[in-house]
């Protein structure tokens, strides 16, 4: 029997008011229905945020450094649970195990990360410029927080939303991607487990509708949300109506640049793990890989052999490298992106094949495929495909290649392979990126740093890192006169 999941609302786990749900399918063999979600409404939703505005007071009133405790506490109970939930991830998501537990461990670092923040949400005192006037700043929670979030990244995402909305003394109604929402109801109930105050946790499953009420509910104060350009910028235009504070990570068209000084060898490794890793799910994944043209047709070979030798399949067996892609839409999205960028001019030196040989025909499996033949403004050089599709450009040196690299609407995470320290710095100087990377791949942030991008990517203050409960706080300037 496929076990059904409720709504946490209120403290009280229920099911949403219409009785439907909807399958939470496995993508790598989807015969396995991983469970049945509520398929909430707008109602739902209203009820979470009520129960959220009830019990804001309580959890802001609790301490800090108590509030701290709580989440010290959830990160002990996460790594108890961790080895389960990352087979869980690896079943509702794809991803390889590995990777799912990696990911489960950085949710346990964001939570001790923001439990002690909770000591450290200090203001300043400040001199006045008048005698016997003392003046302070405090930082207070906004109110109620909704927060929208993405599959690919079902537990970290969730984790670095929650973890500073919550220490900050918020109350949240989180509404997870309703294409892998368990790992976010794993970790609702641990942080409920933990201790939070009844109510000041909510979390609503379900699709765009039940997103789109946090987004246009008079009753939350703030919104934070990662997923698609197209979403996002919907999101934009309708929290701007009511003024909301807005948080907005969206895609990517991350470029890679190797310069002819590069230690090749590093450069494959960095490269592919960037390109195909996570199937190239990740916003921060490279999917352009800018060459000098010194070293265009050796990397090129090199590049091309590891392309073709990753290991594609189901991310619970040892040994496999790339997982599927999320469902069906996803998949067909990466097929024809790549078909127009045959149609384009572009050859496929690697890959470039939906997979369907024996147990591959059960998911939605896709080679890693490499293309040449690039010209940077064809579509599969400008647009996201989120997916193993990595485009080589060729540049006659760094000048070009750093113009290539900014010549896009995006500018999320940015890297180069160079062995020269001048190069590096001329790319940290003139790159248009939120994160910049040297030597290492374009993916693959740690969890006590600033996370965000520039143009398209981002909209709002930086996630992660100790700058990320800014968002989730409010600023207030005390004069006081003795
Ligand atoms: P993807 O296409 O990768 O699923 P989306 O941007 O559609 O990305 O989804 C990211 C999150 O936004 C999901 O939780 C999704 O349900 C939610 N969402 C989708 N449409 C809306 C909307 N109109 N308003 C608010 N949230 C939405």
């Amino acid at each position: 029997m496929t076990q059904i999941y409720k709504n946490f609302i209120g403290g009280e786990w229920t099911n949403c008011r219409t009785g439907k749900t909807f399958p939470n399918v496995n993508p790598a063999d989807t015969r396995e229905i991983v469970g049945e979600f509520q398929d909430s409404d707008e109602t739902d939703v209203r009820d979470a945020i009520a129960a959220a505005r009830k019990a804001q007071a309580v959890w802001a009133n609790t301490p800090a450094p108590k509030r701290g405790e709580i989440l010290f506490r959830a990160a002990n109970l996460l790594e108890q649970r961790g080895a389960e939930i990352a087979r869980e991830m690896t079943r509702e998501e794809g991803k390889i195990l590995p990777e799912a537990v990696g990911e489960t461990a950085r949710a346990i670092n964001i939570l001790r990360f923001f439990a002690g923040e909770g000591a450290r949400l200090a203001g300043a005192a400040i001199p006045s410029e008048r005698d016997r006037v003392f003046i302070h700043t405090v930082k207070k929670p906004l109110g109620v927080v909704g927060l929208i979030t993405p599959w690919n990244f079902p537990i970290a995402i969730p984790a670095w939303k929650l973890a500073p909305a919550l220490i900050a003394g918020n109350a949240v109604v989180i509404k997870p991607s309703e294409h892998a929402p368990l790992c976010t109801l794993r970790l609702i109930e641990i942080l409920d487990e933990a201790g939070v105050t009844k109510g000041a946790l909510n979390l609503i499953t379900g699709a765009g509708k039940a997103g789109a009420e946090i987004v246009s509910n008079l009753n939350v104060d703030a919104i934070s949300f990662t997923g698609s350009e197209a979403t996002g910028s919907a999101i934009a235009v309708e929290a701007a109506k009511r003024r909301a504070r807005l948080q907005l990570e969206m895609g990517g068209k991350n470029p890679t640049i190797v310069l002819k000084d590069a230690d090749l060898d590093e450069a494959v490794g960095i490269v592919s793990n960037a390109a195909y890793f996570s199937t190239g799910q990740k916003c921060t994944a490279t999917s352009r890989v800018i060459v000098e043209e010194a070293v265009l047709p050796e990397f090129t070979e090199r590049l091309r052999m590891k392309t073709a030798n990753l290991r594609v399949g189901n991310g619970l067996e040892n040994g496999i490298e790339i997982g599927p892609a999320i469902n069906e839409p996803q998949l067909e999205k990466i097929v024809s992106a790549v078909l127009q960028a045959q149609k384009d001019g572009a050859k496929i030196l690697a890959g470039g094949e939906h997979l369907t040989g024996g147990e591959l025909a059960r998911g939605y499996f896709y080679s890693p495929t490499l293309l040449t033949d690039v010209n940077p403004q064809m579509e599969i050089a400008q647009e996201e495909v989120f997916g193993p599709v990595l485009a080589i450009l060729p540049a006659r040196n760094i000048d070009e290649a750093v113009s290539l690299a900014n010549d896009i609407r995006f500018g999320l995470s940015a890297a180069i392979c160079t062995r020269s320290i001048t190069s590096a710095f001329e790319f940290i100087n003139r790159v248009q990126a939120g994160l910049i990377m040297v030597n290492l791949p374009s993916a693959g942030v740690e969890y006590q740093v600033p996370f965000g991008g520039t143009k398209s990517s981002s909209i709002g203050m930086r996630e992660q890192g100790a700058v990320a409960v800014d968002f989730y706080t409010q600023m207030q300037t005390v004069y006081l006169k003795y």
